[in-house]
């Protein structure tokens, strides 16, 4: 049985019929950039975070720029983000002109560790983005009890963690803004591009709805420089008939999390990550960690089984990063994840024996070859 490493045709199989609806009803009215089925959603994700406001824009990389622009972050500032990150997070620093400034992870979760941002921190920090990779929530109450001590406003990665919690609140709730991605193949996502911003500070509400819409507060009056970052009135329309499903496609992929930990529990070279006490999980990817990675990676190919890797290269060995001048060395965790980590298929509509056909295939695959040849069965 093939198993691939994402199905997005399985989601519109369940819910195609109330997608074409609410594409048509957007035709119909040709609400295309921005509009009422903007305004409808970005209320409707709102409530969902349990903020007071909700900004949809272009994508999760704009969602991240404009939130940074927003808080008034430009050239000579600092900004701390982690090494272990997709690169969007660091890109949307660069483009305000401020310097990333990067810290090391914590080896059981793979999140920004509060310790190293603490000693990063200086007199030109003015943001800190923890990013909730995988779709665990960070260490909030530690990042944002050293933020508040400094003053320093916490802008969340929530891109791969739509519906996580971290102590009973929802993640983009608890910083200053929470960034979001609509990717396809995030746990909610569009059918194109798309992205928001989630905040409780109506300043920084009013800011961003500017910026995304070329800094203008009334048409043609244009009061500061901004983009052309509006969301697509389809992508809303999407995105509203997803919104209602995306606890029980969370609860789904927690189901496989679970059932995932207990099968590989005994894999032979193979770690799992670790939760986080008083956190829910959105797991967006089921990462394992194996010092054979490549040739694991190969054979479960074979045999028809998609993973990936999130990711190969730690943001500061980068081309587009080596300029920030780190060493190798610089972030031994980052590296050795970047080096050891790889995601198996993990979606809501994964099946229960596509899954075990994945954790048996990894049991015996992860197997050193002497081993399976003397027919060992650990
Ligand atoms: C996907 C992602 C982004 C960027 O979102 P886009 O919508 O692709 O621009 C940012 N940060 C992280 C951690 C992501 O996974």
């Amino acid at each position: 049985m093939h198993v691939p490493f994402l199905d997005l045709k399985a989601v519109h199989d369940q819910i195609g019929e109330e997608i074409e609806r609410a594409i048509a009803e957007v035709v119909a009215t040709s609400a295309f950039a921005g509009g009422p089925f903007v305004e409808r959603f970005e209320q409707e994700f709102a409530d969902y975070c349990g903020t007071r406001f909700c900004v949809g824009v272009g994508s999760g990389t704009e969602a991240l720029w404009f939130s940074l622009l927003g808080l008034g972050i430009g050239p000579g500032d600092e900004v701390i983000t982690v090494a272990n990150t997709f690169i969007a997070t660091v890109e949307a620093i660069s483009m305000t002109g401020a310097r990333p400034v990067l810290v090391d992870v914590v080896e059981d979760t793979a999140t920004i560790n509060p310790e190293l941002v603490e000693r990063a921190i200086t007199d030109r920090t003015k943001a800190i983005i923890p990013v909730h990779l995988y779709g665990l929530p960070a260490d909030m109450d530690r990042v944002v009890s050293i933020a508040n001590e400094n003053r320093i406003p916490v802008v969340e990665d929530a891109a791969q963690a739509h519906g996580a919690e971290s102590s009973g609140r929802r993640v983009g709730s608890i910083g200053a803004a929470g960034c979001f991605s609509f990717y396809p193949g995030k746990n909610l996502g569009a059918y194109g591009e798309g992205g928001a911003v989630v905040t409780s500070d109506a300043t920084l509400a009013e800011r961003v709805r500017a910026l995304r819409d070329h800094g203008q507060r009334s048409k043609y009056y244009h009061e500061v420089v901004g983009w052309n970052g509006r969301m697509d009135g389809i992508q809303a329309a999407v995105l509203s008939v997803k919104l209602r499903y995306l606890d029980s496609w969370n609860a789904r992929r927690r189901t496989h999390a679970e059932r995932y930990t207990k099968e590989l529990s005994e894999a032979w070279n193979v770690r799992l990550l670790q939760l986080r006490p008083n956190c829910s999980h959105a797991h967006h990817l089921f990462v394992i960690r194996t010092p054979a990675r490549e040739r694991l990676l190969a054979a479960l190919k074979e045999r028809g089984i998609g993973c990936g890797i999130h990711y190969p290269v730690p943001i500061h060995q980068t081309g587009a990063y080596s300029a920030l001048g780190y060493e190798a060395g610089a972030f031994p965790v980052s590296e050795r994840l970047a080096r050891e980590v790889m995601s198996l298929p993990i979606y809501p509509h994964l099946s229960d024996e596509q899954r075990r056909i994945v954790s048996k295939s990894v049991h015996e695959l992860s197997q050193p070859a002497e081993a399976v040849g003397a027919g060992a069965t650990r």
